[in-house]
């Protein structure tokens, strides 16, 4: 048996298997876009452990500045003792924050609690129950994160009945225009909650696990408005969008409105588990000392993480480079595209480096292929290339390589792409 093959089968038995594993590929060691398997096989990484290593795996920078802090101290617990990494991360974001005025960031661990804290802060901001979430969208998966998720399967099946004030309103995306997403907004303002009632409305600025389909710029501005004429909060979920991946700080900035609150974590620590909420400062007031935080929440391993992850950032030029490889990566599939021995491609989108496309039953027409698009991702990582799908119907092929991937990489990693998408036809 393969050193793979025995971890695998260790792994069937040790760990349950609702939690979902996309290749049976252990790892040993990873350097910026590389990853070594247990067997000295060697990856490239277009998946970056889920949109989480924007600054690539193991950044230089990244893990000087965890060494540093590991001989420090490791935890104290901010709500005991408090340290200075954390408030400087605050200061840091706050001054990102992609809003006007004065700015406040609480830190937690997982993407899924900087979205049931968001939904808390809102709440207490509002004295309001209610929560208007997207279908396809995807929050996390602890009771508010799934209650909020936008898909039945597998996020929400078998865990009973949700968070209760929540309601979905269609995302627009194909065959569902923003005036028939708004159209229900107004039909479930007269049938299900008046929106004197509603804390918040949280939307991904890009959907991520949904297909990367960015929310239409009306769709947000439209929001802005009903927010504000309604006294609503409006949150983005800058989990997957976050930390230079669009071509922006903050996914939300590509469109120019303004939200109240922001999530954000994956990217924000390269790696190490963080999270947080970023908002407007009298918002993020509005609960009581001791109604927000957590044992491990803003671990200053993971804050002296994120601060060399903002320095990256800004002296990598990475806002300019997540354009750069965008363009490179979207030319890339739309010439494979072309080629008429691939599978059939549609729909090459996404901002910056935020890169998408669907497989299709056939060519220019628009029925999600699921089974080619397996096959292309086993295809992949069959010959080394770490490749993610995603999407509500399982068809869309997702590039999330970290934005410092060395050109070299870059060209190998789409030329694996490329053989894959024709290993996957037929
Ligand atoms: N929101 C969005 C937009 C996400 O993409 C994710 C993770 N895929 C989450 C929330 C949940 O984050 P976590 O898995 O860290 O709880």
């Amino acid at each position: 048996m393969t050193e793979n093959a025995s971890l695998q089968s260790r792994r069937v038995a040790a760990v349950p298997r609702g939690v979902g594993t996309a290749f049976p590929v252990f790892a040993e060691r990873a350097e910026n876009a590389e990853v070594w398997d247990v067997e000295g096989k060697r990856y490239i990484d277009f998946a970056g452990g889920i949109a989480v290593l924007n600054t690539g795996h193991r950044h230089p920078k990244v893990v000087a500045a965890v060494r540093e802090q590991l001989d420090k101290y490791t935890h104290t617990c901010f709500q005991v003792l408090p340290y200075e990494p954390y408030v400087e991360l605050a200061e840091r974001l706050n001054a990102l924050a992609p809003f006007k005025g004065d700015a406040k960031t609480i830190f937690f661990s997982t993407g899924a609690e900087a979205v049931e804290n968001a939904v808390k802060i809102a709440r207490a901001a509002t004295g309001r129950p209610g929560v208007i979430a997207f279908t396809g969208a995807f929050h996390g998966r602890t009771m508010m994160g799934m209650s909020l998720t936008g898909k039945v399967a597998p996020y929400r099946k078998k865990f009973g009945i949700g968070i209760p004030g929540i309601y979905h309103l269609p995302f627009p995306t194909g065959d569902v225009s923003v005036a028939e997403s708004l159209r229900a907004l107004e039909f479930l303002f007269r049938a299900d909650i008046e929106p004197g009632q509603v804390a918040a409305i949280i939307i991904e600025p890009v959907q991520g696990e949904g297909g990367f389909h960015p929310a239409p710029v009306e769709l947000l501005e439209a929001l802005r408005k009903v927010c504000d004429d309604h006294g609503i909060v409006l949150i983005a979920d800058e989990i997957q969008t976050g930390f230079a991946r669009t071509g922006k700080m903050f996914g939300i900035e590509v469109s120019g409105v303004e939200p109240d609150l922001v999530t954000v974590a994956k990217s924000l620590a390269g790696g190490f588990p963080l999270s947080g909420v970023i908002g407007r400062a009298a918002i993020m007031d509005s609960a009581e000392p001791g109604g927000l935080g957590g044992t491990y929440a803003g671990s200053p391993i993971a804050c002296a993480a994120a601060l060399a992850v903002l320095d990256v950032i800004e002296e990598e030029k990475l806002l300019d480079k997540a354009n750069r490889l965008g363009e490179k990566v979207k030319s890339a599939v739309t010439k494979a595209a072309q080629r008429n021995d691939t599978v059939a491609i549609s729909g090459v989108r996404g901002p910056g480096a935020m890169v998408a496309f669907d497989i299709v039953k056939r060519r220019g027409a628009n029925e999600p292929d699921a089974d080619a698009t397996k096959r292309v991702t086993q295809a992949a990582i069959a010959d080394g290339l770490v490749l993610l799908s995603c999407g509500v119907h399982a068809n869309t092929i997702r590039i999330l390589m970290p934005l410092t991937i060395e050109d070299e990489v870059l060209e190998e990693g789409l030329a694996k792409l490329e053989k894959a998408l024709v290993a996957a036809n037929g």
